[in-house]
């Protein structure tokens, strides 16, 4: 059984560069050392961002992995954002 989850994550730069990575429940770090993205980008900390989340532009300049979605999605993730589609399965 698949244990892990996945959890969007920011890198360590003054912008709002969203990865996702794959962590087991606890691996959670909130406030630094969040170890390597899907896509191998080296990460700041985790968010508290739902995944239903992804994708959305807030009001600050906020940019989100495509690499790193494609790898979910290989993975059977549901990750919301540009598939309308699999959003609405998720949430209803
Ligand atoms: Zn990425």
């Amino acid at each position: 059984m698949n244990d892990k989850k996945l959890i969007i994550a920011e890198t360590n730069t003054s912008q709002w560069n969203y990865h996702l990575r794959e962590i087991k429940p606890g691996e959670e770090r909130y406030s630094g050392g969040a170890g390597n993205s899907l896509c191998g980008r080296s990460l700041g900390w985790d968010t508290h961002i739902p995944l239903s989340s992804w994708g959305l532009k807030g009001n600050v300049p906020s940019s989100y992995c495509k690499k790193c979605r494609e790898i979910a999605t290989q993975k059977g993730y549901l990750v919301g954002g540009e598939n309308e589609t699999d959003q609405q399965k998720i949430s209803k």
